[in-house]
């Protein structure tokens, strides 16, 4: 199989980097004194399995109990603990594409079936999805890398056609309009994942949240790490839940950045699909984006290129602080004077 190829993580600086959807402003300084509380010789013992003290803090910031939720190791821990739980060799799962390419990885490493399907116009929930009757669908909403966001209502309906467990990965979802958590807390078969990574400034700290019916949680509790999360995560992620209003801000000044972005890439002759993330993918239809990528990198400029048949007209741009975000319209606009189109 092939492995999955990280985004790259220059270790070092010197970058500006909008390459892995990070957040450019810090999280909440309530983050660091949690963090700077766990500096004892307490690390000798081992943390709480069920990261109760993360699990509380979600349950009281987004209005359901305690076992409604399962702590991971970053979002990408529980979609790994999903699929261990769920397939067997050769079971299906099912997803649009494009899409976070982690599943393809994740499907591989089960011994499972991938149904890809692609999405519609626009990014719309395809039909087939339903069709495949798998025994995971996934739908990543917003959606990576197109930054599009499928309506809370079409999620509802497909999770009444599936056999199996519709898992809504909501990485992004603080930077959109609505979510799909609603759905976790009345259908049984429905699984919502968050990230701190993104809204919460947490990348580094690795924090997810999975909510779901309490059975549902329990079955998958069954094939976690039993310590998946270090005692730092469990109280950087705890304190970032309770500061709420500081990612609220941060994701306004994001969207605001995003809006006047996307505009500009458009005069430079762009489609940009409608976002509702921290992050626009820019299409230019038929023209590989490769050297535009690597004369960013030259200037030292990081943004997302794949060398897929999908996506290699495209790039995945992080939106970044203000400056970084001028500095980036600027090297585009230079490069695009002189690298002749093909
Ligand atoms: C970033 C990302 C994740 C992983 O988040 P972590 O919590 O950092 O593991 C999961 N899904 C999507 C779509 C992402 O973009």
């Amino acid at each position: 199989m092939d492995g999955y190829t990280p985004g790259e993580q220059p270790q070092g600086g010197g970058f500006i980097k909008l390459n892995t959807n990070e957040n450019p402003y810090p999280p909440s300084p309530r983050v660091r004194e949690a963090i700077g509380r766990c500096a004892t010789d307490d690390v000798r013992l081992y943390p709480d399995p069920m990261a109760n003290a993360l699990r509380d803090a979600a349950a009281a910031r987004y209005d359901v109990s305690r076992d409604h939720i399962l702590a991971g190791n970053g979002s990408d821990d529980l979609l790994a603990i999903v699929l261990r739980a769920c397939v067997d060799p050769g079971d299906r799962v099912a997803y649009p594409v494009p899409t976070y390419s982690l599943y393809d990885t994740l499907v591989a490493i089960a011994g499972a079936a991938a149904i890809r399907v692609p999405f519609g116009r626009d990014y719309a929930l395809p039909a087939a999805l339903a069709a495949a009757q798998a025994r995971v669908t996934f739908v990543c909403n917003p959606n990576a890398p197109s930054g599009t966001f499928v309506p809370v209502d079409e999620l509802a309906a497909l999770s009444e056609q599936l056999p199996g467990l519709l898992v809504v990965d909501e990485a992004y979802v603080d930077f959109a309009g609505d979510s799909a958590l609603r759905l976790a807390r009345e259908r049984p078969n429905v699984l919502v994942l968050r990230s701190l990574s993104k809204s919460f400034s947490l990348a580094g700290m690795r924090v997810g949240l999975a909510f779901g019916a309490p059975e549902v949680v329990a079955e998958r509790c069954k094939v976690k790490d039993s310590y998946n999360l270090s005692r730092v995560s469990i109280a950087a992620g705890a304190a970032a839940l309770a500061d709420y209003d500081v990612m609220r801000q941060h994701v306004r000044r994001v969207a605001a950045t995003r809006a006047r972005l996307s505009d500009r890439l458009r005069d430079l002759g762009y489609k940009v699909a409608p976002s509702e993330a921290n992050f626009v993918l820019a299409r230019r239809p038929g023209s590989d984006q490769r050297g535009v990528y690597e004369a960013l990198k030259q200037r030292r400029i990081l943004v997302r290129y794949f060398a897929t048949p999908e996506l290699y007209d495209a790039l995945r741009i992080t939106v970044g602080t203000d400056d970084e975000i001028d500095a980036l319209l600027e090297a585009m606009a230079e490069i695009a004077s002189s690298v002749p189109p093909p």
